[in-house]
C-alpha cells in the first residue's frame, strides 16, 4: 500500500461529517462478529485502528454506546443525518479510535490485516492464507 497519499479525505454518505485522515493506520481488522454484521449490514465490518492525532473531523456526530464483551465501553460516532458509522471508540483509551474506513474517498485502504471474531463468521466465508486470524478479540 506503499503509493497510497496520505492525507486522504473522507465523508459520509450525505457528506455532512468529512474528515482527514493524516496519516496510515495502525492496521485494518476485518470483524466477523454478530454485532458487526448488523452494523454493516454484510457477512464482517472493517475497522482501522488510528491515532486519535492523526485524523482531523468536521461536522456534527451523534453518539451511542454499548458494553463490549470484555467489559470496555464501546462508543459510536455517526452522521445524525444519513446514520453512516464513521468511528468507534473507548473512552479509557482516547488516544486510538476505530474508523470506520469504507468512507474513506481511497477504499484501497481498506485491505484487512487480520480477521478477529472468526468464531462467528458466516460459514461461507472462505478466510485468505497467510493473514492473522482470531477466534474473538485479540486486543
Ligand atoms: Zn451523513
Ligand atoms: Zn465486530
Amino acid at each position: 500500500m506503499s503509493d497510497i497519499q496520505y492525507p486522504i479525505n473522507g465523508a459520509c454518505q450525505c457528506g455532512k461529517v468529512t474528515y482527514q485522515l493524516l496519516a496510515p493506520p495502525l492496521m485494518i481488522a476485518a470483524c466477523h462478529c454478530k454485532q458487526c454484521q448488523k452494523l454493516s449490514t454484510s457477512a464482517f465490518s472493517i475497522t482501522a485502528m488510528v491515532n486519535t492525532v492523526d485524523i482531523i473531523f468536521s461536522g456534527e456526530m451523534h453518539e451511542w454506546s454499548r458494553l463490549a464483551d470484555n467489559g470496555n465501553t464501546n462508543g459510536a460516532k455517526f452522521c445524525p443525518s444519513c446514520g453512516n458509522r464513521i468511528y468507534h471508540y473507548n473512552p479509557n483509551d482516547p488516544d486510538k479510535i476505530k474508523l470506520k474506513p469504507s468512507t474513506l474517498l481511497d477504499t484501497r485502504v481498506i485491505k484487512p490485516s487480520m480477521h478477529i471474531w472468526t468464531s462467528e463468521k458466516q460459514a461461507w466465508f472462505a478466510l485468505p492464507e497467510g493473514i492473522d486470524c482470531f477466534d474473538k478479540q485479540p486486543f
